[in-house]
């Protein structure tokens, strides 16, 4: 147990474990086979690494992606681990050197790629001399024909367990649907397995909707707004992300384009670059993502409508594996709808042409949706997620409602006189009197009705009717607006009706930083100087000498000696000896500077099982640190081994003092009818409002709308 800690603060400088590595790490050691599905940047790597440096023997690691191995040895190495890789980039002599190691038991990992263990008899002989700990195979879903990557060497890793039964084996993927999990554990012939499945959310991501109109402005003040962050902007069409490249540079941004049609040796030196954060902003084709390793990528932008939510997904989900707070912003435009429908009908194959139109739809749906969009997302992959996320635009935003009676019934009178026929543009064409509607339709009574209104309120008008159900929109491959049952009674004027007329998106919370930790940006930026200048010296890309998240802790932190270094979370013992000096000199004197003391001690002291824990005082801190770094309360218990009642208890002591806003964690309408219960009762424990409002409010919603009362009460204001 204790060696498990030891040896993760020791080679990773991690002081505690994410979301079930520890128990995927235990069952590996147990010496049996695991399946783990997590999300990008869930950490799947330390699940095999750690117990190959805990046993005897070498650990293989297959991995598709060879420009990766390279990175991931070096990682490793810079760790202090002896690691090395096999595949065809090397010579003979290079191959014989890594047999030498494996025979004297050198090696605690080996990566291979797959068509290392294909057809070659004799390498699979060789490892049968050799002391092997554990087989690890990433990216497993290439191993399924129903996964987005299929790859057919990966096929005759199924003989793995029959070769080597005694071996145990690990299987890592961070894409798999319910399918491919299930081809994943039949073609790899697992009988005793467990299986360790993540929720696939991404709770630092946040989800951002924008309309495409005049887009260029809002994007370049969002990325204004961003000052030294890089990310990802992708486009549909090589000319696009040329385009865009060359508006982004004349605005004074680091942007380069990126896409397949470039020279390959341009391409490599622009992704160079951006790993070294030389270039700040690629502007992609989706050619762009696959096999990049980078960690901080803080935005990704869809300046165009992807072809469907999973492409979407897996993009958007390029940003943030640090870890850290990251946007994802998707400008959404009906003409990019209608181009790509145009494109997804294949020729002589209506069936294809049917599933493309379907998923684009879906995007579309996404979209426009009224509700959370991470949900939305979740539920897409199968996935139970509550209604409110507090980290999407739907969420962060207010919803102006008017009483839109009569517009409601120009809209619906005009669905009617069309007969049902056509879809939302032509229908805002024909209220607004547009002489290119059919002539016949220009002598109906509702044409031109609504010529004072713009075509965007018309559009949101349409959108929030067809999210309260007063219309539908036609599975067709060219939807068409129709009558529910609903829209007989504002028809016939007997219902009025609200609807939203305007969206106000607010300023994310999570950035306003009021923990009583203050990170230093201006020294974030020399150290992010230092370890840039370090990576060019050792020709590895910047992430491997340190995340960003290190940066961030030294920043915060501010330690003052190399002991208290060592506490820092992406310190292990072989960097403090290599790096320690240089950054704590600069920490040093950036501290003598500007007068500052090191909170250090509010920081572990390095004697608890979970070393990243604070003190007893701080725990509530923490919990708080870890909510505003996007997860949530469920993860944190997990996270950090604490029951989920003391983590919500934490967030309600904050919701209390007026450091976080409830709305992050309980969604207005029902903060309002707890408030109202609350009023109206004598008694205001938990348990009788329970009671009182039902099985939709929980507990916690409740503690959290109480401490928000307390709050108010005490802070003066009037409800
Ligand atoms: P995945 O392969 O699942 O995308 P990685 O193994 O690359 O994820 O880990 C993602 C990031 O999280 C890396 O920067 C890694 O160093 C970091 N990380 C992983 N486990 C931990 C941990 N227990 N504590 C702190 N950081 C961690
Ligand atoms: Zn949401």
């Amino acid at each position: 147990m204790e060696n498990i800690f030891k040896t993760l603060k020791h080679h990773f400088g991690y002081t505690g474990f994410r979301l079930n590595q520890e128990e995927i790490i235990n069952t590996v050691l147990a010496k049996k086979d695991a399946v783990v599905l997590m999300p990008t940047g869930g950490g799947k790597s330390i699940c095999y690494q750690l117990p190959a440096l805990l046993q005897h023997g070498v650990t293989i690691v297959v991995s598709p992606l060879i420009a990766l191995m390279k990175d991931q040895v070096d990682a490793l190495r810079l760790n202090g681990v002896k690691a090395a890789y096999l595949n065809s980039t090397l010579s003979s002599g290079e191959q014989q050197h890594i047999f030498q190691q494996l025979q004297s038991n050198q090696l605690k990992l080996l990566y291979v790629a797959p068509e290392r263990l294909v057809g070659d008899a004799r390498f699979i002989q060789f490892l049968k001399q050799v002391e092997i700990s554990l087989f690890a195979i990433d990216e497993a879903h290439c191993i399924s024909q129903w996964g987005h990557d299929f790859r057919p060497e990966y096929l005759v890793l199924g003989e793995l367990k029959k070769q080597f039964p005694g071996v145990p084996l690990i299987a890592l993927t961070a894409t798999a649907d319910a399918l491919t999990k299930k081809d994943i554990i039949a073609k790899l012939a697992l009988t005793e397995y467990t299986l360790f499945e993540n929720s696939f959310n991404r709770p630092n991501i946040f989800y951002y909707v924008r309309p495409k109109l005049n887009y260029f402005d809002n994007l370049v003040s969002y990325l204004k707004a961003k000052t030294g962050d890089s990310g990802i902007i992708y486009c549909l069409s090589r000319a696009g992300t040329e385009t865009l490249a060359g508006k982004l540079n004349a605005a004074g941004f680091r942007a380069e384009a990126y896409h397949a049609g470039l020279d390959k040796s341009v391409r490599e030196d622009r992704q160079d670059r951006f790993l070294r954060d030389e270039i700040r902003i690629m502007v992609a084709t989706i050619a762009f993502g696959m096999g990049i390793n980078k960690s901080n990528v803080r935005f990704v932008v869809h300046a165009d409508l992807p072809k469907n939510i999973e492409g979407y997904y897996q993009e958007t989900g390029r940003a943030g594996r640090d870890g850290l707070q990251s946007d994802a912003i998707l400008y959404y435009g009906v003409g990019d709808l209608q181009k790509l429908k145009s494109f997804a009908v294949v020729d002589g194959n209506p069936e294809q042409t049917k599933i493309l139109l379907k998923k684009l739809d879906k995007m579309a749906a996404f979209s426009e949706a009224r509700s959370c969009r991470r949900q939305f997302l979740l539920k897409y992959f199968n996935e139970e997620a509550p209604d409110f996320c507090g980290s999407c635009d739907v969420c962060l935003s207010n919803f102006e409602k008017v009483d839109a009676t009569i517009e409601a019934q120009k809209i619906l009178s005009g669905v009617s006189r069309l007969q049902q026929r056509f879809g939302v543009n032509y229908l805002i064409d024909f209220l607004r009197g547009s002489t290119t509607v059919k002539p016949e339709h220009q002598l109906l009574k509702t044409y031109g009705v609504g010529r004072d209104i713009g075509k965007e309120q018309w559009r949101i008008y349409i959108l929030d009717l067809l999210h309260l159900g007063f219309l539908v929109k036609s599975e067709d491959e060219y939807p068409v607006l129709k009558l529910t049952e609903k829209s007989w009674a504002i028809l016939k004027g007997e219902q009025r009706v609200q609807l939203v007329k305007s969206i106000v998106e607010k300023k994310d919370s999570g950035k306003k930083e009021t923990t009583r930790l203050r990170m230093q940006p201006v020294l974030l930026e020399e150290l992010k100087q230092v370890r840039n200048a370090q990576a060019r010296k050792e020709n590895v890309p910047n992430d491997l000498i340190f995340t960003d998240v290190t940066l961030i802790e030294l920043a915060t932190y501010l330690p003052m000696n190399l002991n208290d270094l060592g506490k820092i979370s992406g310190f292990g013992n072989v960097k403090v000896g290599k790096y320690g000096a240089a950054f704590l000199s600069v920490v040093k004197s950036f501290c003598k500077e500007n007068h500052l003391t090191s909170p250090m001690g509010l920081k572990d002291n390095g004697k608890k099982k979970h070393a990243g824990e604070p003190k007893m005082g701080d725990s509530k801190q923490y919990s708080l640190q870890l909510f505003r770094q996007g997860r949530n309360p469920a993860q944190i218990a997990a996270m950090r081994e604490i029951s989920l009642n003391t983590v919500e208890s934490h967030l309600a002591y904050f919701i209390r003092i007026g450091e976080l806003d409830i709305h992050l964690l309980v969604p207005k309408e029902k903060v309002k009818r707890i408030l109202q219960e609350a009023q109206s009762m004598e008694d205001n424990r938990l348990a009788p409002l329970k009671e009182r409002l039902g099985d939709d409010y929980s507990y916690a919603e409740i503690r959290a709308a109480l401490n928000f009362w307390l709050h108010l009460k005490e802070t003066g204001v009037d409800i």
